[in-house]
């Protein structure tokens, strides 16, 4: 259970004590470790997740590979409001934190916010072939993927290494999680929720979200999960209907239908505490992890 599933729990806005703080540090720190070790993340990619008792700031790692992210004084403390850390004087952190900093001054929804550039998933990021849900696990991914392209935002002469390295671009990818024609907040209003989960990344990746650390991490380990499935099912389905003497099958993949989507998703919201008590002890029991948060 975590501070947005237990109705026990303290919640944002409640007074929190160091303690509570202490505790999602080290959550957060753990989290790293999964997404490593299930190939989300290598040296690249991120995490990170809002301030309990301050919406305005969000919380993630500095410039390093999030499977050596070890104590809480790796974290730094952000802005939401323009993604410059809390202390002038805090480490280098990540030059893409402001996928995390407008997801979280966009979104009221937005706790946690994960970014990868996982093998799985890119070859729906660099082709026309859409991302689907095609097994149950993977609900949440809803009746359609959006995908961001940076190339259609630089300026002449502008450099192009796709990162999303300011808070325009940020902005740009944030209003990619929810549906044409929403009015965009101002600095002073938030969305109250996300129209979709997962957004791919034109030649980069993919970022996800979720209303705390859990369903975050859930959410872009079985998206990598999905693409690998749907990969299989289309390269199986092509061989097969080229090669069985059988013949007659036409190719078509079949994805989840929209009430699959939603119950699979409510079905999957109600049962992630299990994959995440077994993500934990794993990465608790290897030896590169270490977290002394
Ligand atoms: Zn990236």
């Amino acid at each position: 259970m975590d501070w947005y599933s237990d109705p026990n729990a303290t919640k944002p806005g409640d007074k929190w004590s160091q303690q509570d703080l202490k505790q999602l540090k080290k959550k957060l720190i753990t989290a790293n470790h999964i997404l490593h070790h299930h190939g989300v993340v290598d040296a690249y990619g991120h995490i990170s997740v809002r301030h309990p008792q301050d919406a305005s700031i969000y919380i993630m790692c500095g410039y390093m590979a999030p499977g050596v992210v070890s104590r809480p004084e790796d974290l730094i403390e952000y802005r939401v409001e323009d993604s410059f850390p809390v202390d002038p004087e805090a480490k280098k952190g990540y030059s893409e934190r402001f996928i995390h900093g407008e997801m979280f001054r966009m979104y009221e929804s937005v706790n946690c916010v994960v970014h990868s550039h996982a093998q799985d998933v890119l070859p729906y990021a660099t082709s026309e072939v859409p991302l689907m849900p095609v097994f149950h696990m993977a609900g949440f991914l809803g009746k359609k993927v959006p995908v961001f392209d940076i190339a259609t935002l630089y300026q002449p002469g502008e450099a192009q290494d796709l990162l999303v390295r300011n808070a325009c671009l940020g902005t740009e990818l944030a209003s990619k999680f929810t549906s044409p024609g929403v009015v965009l907040p101002d600095s002073a209003d938030k969305i109250v929720k996300t129209d979709h989960t997962v957004v791919l990344m034109r030649r980069h990746g993919y970022t996800t979200h979720g209303p705390d650390i859990e369903t975050a991490v859930y959410r872009a380990i079985y998206t990598k999960a999905n693409a690998s499935v749907q990969t299989n099912s289309l390269l199986i389905q092509q061989a097969w209907s080229q090669g069985s003497s059988l013949g007659g099958l036409t190719p078509v993949l079949q994805p989840l239908t929209e009430e699959m989507c939603d119950g699979c998703d409510r079905m999957n919201t109600g049962t992630q505490d299990k994959p995440w008590r077994l993500w934990v002890a794993e990465v608790e029991n290897l030896p590169l992890y270490v977290n002394m948060g």
